[in-house]
């Protein structure tokens, strides 16, 4: 790629926002509302994160702080430590009778774990776990829907020190076979089944299929879920609820050591094949823990809802490693968002009196889509706090969410991170950042975020270049599972060891707040102009009749690419020319000339990953009548040929 310089005038559309102050009484009572972290963090990182490190329980101190040999990081080098220990042992005296997980399933029944709870459930998994012959380092894979057992499965390989990875139920048996076999796991966690939308799903059978394709996997733990009719494989398979019964209900945590690994996690594979990305257990324990607290403001009467599936690193940082760390009860919900209608995320909140509400921009577009009469039927005063991560969320879903759902008096954390670097990176602190709807604002305390060039040059405010993270941080990746070479050439390579890659564009405004431009692979050059998706995506976005919109780059023989947008209209909307007209109109006056699009397709829905991200790597195949690759990881993959044929219609 070529210098990386934006026109100035293409920028100037999100300059217009002004800056929302977080509500005073908000401020008050915030964990942390002096300005004055920043500072503190910036004059001394290590004395900073050495601090932090205090509020988690080690079993043996640290010897020393950081061991950095570029690209190489070691955090809290010498600690000995257990996660388990730290999401529950440590609260057991203070708080053994309080929630810790609240569980809706689909059909609205109810469980609950106290932390004694948990701390047995646990215990008794971890010692079955090793009566199957589990041992310390072994990989474990976690295969199941949202249910208490998967967090428990969790916590109970922390326990033992075997690490887990954990592999979105949603995803087809070849998906959960690659990933076993890249993990070579000899053990798999899973459930006879579970409901999506009033349906029974057969889990256990998808399993079996992966595992056919799978040579190394010994033992399948099952979960007996809805008590449905499954096929048990004799001396393979074996029922959770019959190994439990004979394991003891006390397991002495095994004491890990800060560098040793924690779990393991495939990205989303937006961009391209999944890497199995390595997390090890001191850091990410300090890094989850203390930006759980700061930025989603935990207290001790919350109750915390992330809407994130466990299949995801949002599940794993921000579900169980960082919330439960800080003692609070989480909520977690079995199914679908509009089953059995479209208010049932604003009834439980209603219900439940959930007072954090944490969740992607693709769900709060659905939100809009489905109108404002569903969360209206509800009363969501309980909230306090707002959070998206994922994807950019654009200035009009963000209003969306700021009015209707927040009631104008909670902060929004729009949180920038990534499965790569374990914890929150960017993002406002709720009780000290002024908001800015569309940008996650800052770099968290500690961190050095900057916008650089093909040659490491800061680019000045105004300007794209790529999203670099500049000092480690103690949540980092560690390497891709089984693939040094990968870590080293994805993150390290473009300047060098000591500057992470995050493959993201950005750019920052006068005010020093940062924007996510898009995947510096997305980014479309219209004549040697470089336009970032997300900007487009807001134009088109701020036009009434448009609940989301894509862009992607074509082929075209004057200017080298164009734009192509695909739009979802609101329901009532009508597809037509004129409406084409207008949307095109909106892109010249908000970006410019350079960017009218060559042509805008409607559509219900786009080619989007099971996490609900827009996988662009399709969208431009579409775009350019090319191979659509590999769409094993897309929710909706009958879209990419009706999409083809509709961009097909337009020549
Ligand atoms: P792959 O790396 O396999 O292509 P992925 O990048 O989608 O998949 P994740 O680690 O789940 O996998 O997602 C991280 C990415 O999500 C970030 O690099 C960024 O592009 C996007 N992202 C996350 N949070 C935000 C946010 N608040 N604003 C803008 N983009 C975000
Ligand atoms: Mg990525």
């Amino acid at each position: 790629m070529g210098a990386w310089i934006m026109e100035e005038t293409i920028e100037s559309k999100l300059e217009e926002y002004e800056l929302i102050n977080p509500p005073e009484d908000f401020v008050k009572q915030a964990n942390i509302n002096d300005p004055e972290v920043y500072k503190r963090a910036e004059d001394n990182p290590e004395k900073f994160w050495e601090e932090l490190a205090e509020h988690i329980d080690w079993f043996e101190k640290w010897k020393r702080v950081l061991g950095w040999e570029p690209p190489h990081a070691k955090w809290f080098v010498g600690g000995k430590l257990n996660a388990s220990y730290n999401c529950i042992d440590r609260h057991i005296n203070k708080r053994g009778e309080k929630t810790a997980i609240l569980w809706e399933g689909e059909k609205g029944d109810i469980r609950k774990y106290t932390y004694n709870e948990l701390l047995e459930a646990t215990s008794r998994f971890a010692n079955a776990l090793k009566n199957q012959g589990v041992e310390k380092g072994d990989i474990v894979t976690i295969y199941m829907p949202m249910i208490p057992e998967a967090v428990i499965a969790m916590l109970a390989c922390a326990r033992i020190g075997a690490p887990h990875s954990v592999v979105f139920a949603g995803f087809s048996a070849d998906a959960l076979a690659d990933r076993i076999n890249n993990a070579e796991s000899k053990y798999v966690i899973t459930t006879d089944g579970y409901y999506r939308r009033g349906k029974i799903l057969e889990h256990k059978n998808k399993t079996d299929e992966g595992i056919s394709k799978a040579e190394t996997v010994e033992k399948v733990i099952v979960v007996n879920h809805l008590d449905n009719e499954i096929e048990i494989k004799p001396g393979r398979d074996v029922w959770w609820h019959e190994i439990i019964e004979s394991a003891d209900s006390t397991c002495e945590p095994e004491k890990m050591d800060s560098e040793d690994m924690l779990f393991l996690m495939y990205t989303s594979g937006t961009t391209g094949s999944p890497k199995g990305i390595v997390h090890t257990t001191g850091g990410y324990m300090v890094g989850t823990h203390v930006t759980a607290n700061w930025v989603f403001d935990l207290k001790e009467d919350d109750i915390y809802w992330c809407s994130a599936d466990v299949g995801w690193i949002t599940g794993h940082s921000y579900i169980v490693y960082g919330p439960l760390s800080n003692g609070s009860t989480i909520f977690m919900y079995e199914g679908a968002p509009d089953y059995p209608d479209k208010d049932r995320f604003w009834e439980m909140i209603e219900k439940h009196k959930i007072t954090i509400f944490y969740t992607a921009p693709t769900a709060v577009r659905a939100f809009m889509k489905w109108g404002s009469e569903w969360p209206e039927k509800h009363d969501l005063s309980s909230l306090r706090l707002l959070g998206t991560v994922g994807e950019p969320i654009n200035p009009d879903p963000w209003w969306w969410y700021y009015k209707n759902i927040g009631y104008e008096k909670c902060p929004i954390v729009d949180t920038w991170w990534q499965t790569e670097t374990g914890m929150i990176l960017i993002t406002p602190l709720p009780g000290i950042t002024p908001m800015k709807p569309g940008s996650p604002t800052n770099p968290f305390p500690g961190i050095k975020a900057s916008v650089l060039d093909d040659e490491g040059n800061k680019i000045e405010p105004g300007h794209g270049g790529y999203l670099a993270i500049e000092r480690p941080w103690p949540s980092m990746i560690r390497t891709v599972y089984g693939d040094e070479e990968r870590f080293i050439n994805t993150y390290w390579s473009k300047w060098g060891p000591d500057k992470y890659m995050t493959e993201d564009a950005a750019r920052l405004d006068n005010d020093n707040y940062f924007w996510i431009l898009g995947r510096v692979d997305d980014v479309i050059n219209v004549a040697g102009h470089r336009l970032g998706t997300m900007e487009l995506e807001s134009a088109l976005e701020s036009h009434p009749d448009v609940v989301e919109a894509a862009v992607e780059g074509i082929k075209d023989e004057i200017k080298g690419e164009a734009v192509f947008g695909y739009v979802i209209l609101s329901s009532g909307s009508k597809e037509d020319e004129k409406l084409k007209q207008e949307l095109r109109d909106k892109i010249v006056k908000d970006i410019g000339p350079i960017a009218k699009p060559k042509g805008i397709v409607f559509t219900d829905d786009l080619p989007k990953t099971r996490s609900g991200k827009i996988m662009r790597r399709i969208l431009k195949a579409i775009t350019n009548n090319k191979d659509e690759g590999d769409t094993s990881t897309l929710q909706n993959p009958e879209i990419v040929d009706e999409l083809k044929r509709k961009v097909k219609e337009l020549d």
